[in-house]
């Protein structure tokens, strides 16, 4: 970040300056716009949790995860402090992401079940998966203030991913009110008033400029408070994840054992 330029404004100028995802990302990873989240993400990387003692943690804006090319986009909320946050890749070290993963892997959209850090050998095929906000936020909850402030560089990942994205997830209702102006941003109609979340819920969003449509599909996020109380169970989420998969054009096999 150049020494000029006020950290709240860094998102605004440097997202939409990328040209690929992996320029963003670099770009991303810099970031330090909202106080209270970088505060909490360092502070979560000092401190570290005791199974993790011997961890050097990430503490820094955890960027999207998945190929530049991906026809279906998987949207959370935020890093978790001591899962991604602590490995620096979206939804790994954690039982969120275990749960997430088993269920891409059932569908052949990843390529092993799960994810314990970078270097573990994980690729997604046809999918990204990102956030719209991209530091770990005290107890899971950013501010509305946060999450527009990080809403530029969701709004670039999209625009960027758009010539081969054909369908997104939304994982929860928080995610799914803040992917709403992203979309929008990236080139996609939302209407007004925008659709309301729900799991399963499935809206097509017309191209703004004629472009390609998407299709955006809703369900509960894969926390730990819906895995662990059976609210989200695994074939709840194969079935929406393998409708997305279908609606973009990526191969999935049939049912599986629930
Ligand atoms: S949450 Fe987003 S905008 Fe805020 S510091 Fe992290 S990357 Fe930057």
């Amino acid at each position: 970040m150049s020494t000029f330029e006020p950290a709240h404004s860094y998102p605004a100028r440097q997202a939409p300056a990328a040209g690929t995802l992996a320029g963003l990302d670099e770009r991303l990873i810099h970031c330090r716009a909202c106080p209270r989240l970088v505060e909490w993400r360092e502070e979560a990387a000092r401190t570290k949790r005791r199974a993790f003692a011997d961890w050097d943690y990430w503490g820094r804006p955890v960027p999207g995860f998945g190929p530049p090319d991906a026809a279906v986009a998987l949207v959370g909320l935020a890093p978790a402090a001591h899962g991604a946050n602590r490995t620096g890749r979206m939804f790994t070290g954690d039982r969120s992401g275990d749960f997430l993963y088993a269920a891409l892997y059932d569908l052949g959209l990843a390529n092993q079940p799960t994810a314990t850090h970078r270097d573990d050998g994980l690729e997604l095929r046809g999918v990204r998966i990102t956030s719209p906000v991209h530091c770990a936020p005290p107890a899971n909850r950013p501010t509305p203030e946060e999450r527009d402030t990080c809403r530029p560089w969701l709004a670039r990942e999209l625009r960027l991913l758009r010539p081969t994205l054909r369908s997104a997830v939304v994982l929860g209702a928080f995610g799914w009110q803040a992917v709403m102006p992203a979309l929008a941003e990236a080139g996609w109609a939302v209407s007004r008033p925008r659709p309301v979340f729900a799991h399963g819920a499935r809206i097509t969003l017309p191209a703004a400029d004629g472009g390609a449509p998407l299709t955006l599909f809703g369900c509960y996020h894969v926390s730990q408070q819906n895995t662990f109380t059976g609210r989200l169970t695994p074939a709840m989420l194969r079935e929406v994840l393998a409708a997305a998969a279908e609606a973009a054009g990526l191969p999935v096999p049939g049912p599986g054992p629930s």
